[in-house]
């Protein structure tokens, strides 16, 4: 049993879905397939939220537009058989207009999860329908029947044990190709969860545990893992594999190939993981998996943009120490609010996090209220693995540094652009 995970990239445009129904052998049966939401439609529903909890009167011309895209999708790629389709996604489009036509009263991450689930249920409906009207015969599984997840909304844990449960009542009739939503889940009152953004392969990585899959495949639009972002810099080249430890490191440290959780699951039962072009694929992409051999890499680069440096030291001149260290994590916490790389002297300590958090100012105000706190934006976090001088000197050239840290094998610089 295989599982396969399409991204919303893979997806973006109705033409594309014709390289995935290549992709999938007729004669392959026992599949697993995730789906994400098609292109940016999980952006356009965070902007359809914020615009419903802000009481803004743009939100049903929002909703308008990402109904009409995925009718036009619809449209395009179904041509004449369009009709079953858009009368099955016609009733999410309801209950999405009926959500937010009343007052929002829940929590802020209760309703994200709740909106924002709509991008996978329309696209694995679309996706779902076409594979049916190519002959591929499949069966559509709600993952929120499934993917049991903690109440911790947009970053929800599984709970392993009532997933495994549920997964083993279903009719897994091995003929079949199941196909399922990434990204989404339920707690165990059905309220929908999410596993955080780029979830999906999460999801995969998730379900090959349960169902002791033989292998996991990530079609992306790039031709594997690569040693840096291609959309950034021209040199990047793809690299062959990778062990489950090293993909771990190069996904905590911001590498935006796969989803950080992902690789627990899969190292703890040995399923490989591939990473494969949708448009090439007879090419070999990057295979993840045990390696009994050291790997000698090339310097493999990951830069985190839009970084926001926090520095902080106590109002009443006591030192950085486990006191306050723990009051300052425990802000951290409070607020979901990641660090990226973090330095500590005697008076002070400094932490770089994503600028994107909508908590950001209440962090701040809580921290002031005991420490004295300064901040600078538009900083980039720099990570070089498998770092050489001559690598480190080609990142940190025209810019300058505020944080360096370096390792055996890990290089690290929060830098600002001359
Ligand atoms: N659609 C979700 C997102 O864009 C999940 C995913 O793509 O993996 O974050
Ligand atoms: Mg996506």
């Amino acid at each position: 049993m295989k599982i396969y995970k399409f991204g919303g990239a893979s997806i973006k445009e109705p033409k594309l879905l014709d390289n995935i129904i290549n992709i999938i052998n007729p004669k392959e049966k026992n599949l697993w397939i995730v789906v994400s939401a098609i292109g940016k439609t999980t952006n356009s529903l965070e902007n359809l939220l914020n615009s419903y909890i802000n009481n803004q009167n743009d939100k049903f011309s929002i909703l308008e537009s990402i109904i009409n895209f995925h009718k036009n999708y619809i449209k395009e790629s179904f041509k004449n058989n369009s009709k079953n389709t858009l009368t099955l996604i016609q009733v999410l489009f309801n209950s999405l207009e009926k959500l937010i036509s009343q007052k929002p009263e829940k929590d802020y991450d209760i309703l994200y999860d709740e909106i924002v689930s709509y991008g996978e249920l329309m696209s694995s409906i679309i996706f779902s329908e076409y594979l049916k009207i190519k002959g591929l015969n499949n069966t559509l599984i709600d993952a929120r029947e499934i993917i049991i997840t903690n109440s911790n909304h947009r970053d929800a844990k599984l709970i392993w044990p009532e997933a495994q449960k549920r997964i083993n009542k279903l009719n897994k009739n091995s003929d079949k190709i199941f196909i399922t939503q990434g990204f989404i889940g339920a707690n165990q009152d059905n309220i929908s969860t999410s596993l955080g953004r780029e979830g999906s392969d999460y999801t995969a990585s998730a379900l090959a545990y349960l169902l002791n899959a033989e292998s996991v495949t990530i079609w992306k639009d790039v031709p594997g893992i690569m040693n840096a972002d291609p959309n950034c810099f021209d040199f990047a080249e793809k690299l062959d594999e990778l062990s489950y430890y090293e993909a771990i490191e190069l996904a905590f440290y911001g590498a935006k190939v796969i989803h950080p959780k992902t690789i627990k699951p899969l190292e703890n039962k040995n399923i490989p993981l591939y990473v494969k072009s949708f448009i090439n694929p007879q090419n070999e992409g990057t295979i993840i998996k045990n390696l009994n051999y050291k790997l000698d890499l090339i310097p493999v680069f990951i830069l985190k943009q839009n970084q926001i440096l926090i520095s902080i030291s106590p109002k009443d001149f006591s030192f950085i120490v486990e006191e306050n260290m723990s009051k300052i994590f425990g802000l951290f916490a409070k607020y979901k609010t990641k660090l990226n790389i973090s330095q500590n002297s005697a008076l002070s300590f400094s932490a770089s996090i994503d600028d994107n958090n909508r908590n950001f100012e209440k962090l701040i105000e809580e921290l002031q209220e005991e420490f004295f706190v300064k901040y600078n934006s538009g900083l980039e976090l720099i990570t070089i693995r498998y770092y050489t001088e001559e690598s480190i000197n080609k990142m940190t050239k025209n810019r300058k540094i505020l944080i360096e840290q370096r390792s055996r094998k890990t290089a690290r610089f929060l830098v600002k652009m001359r």
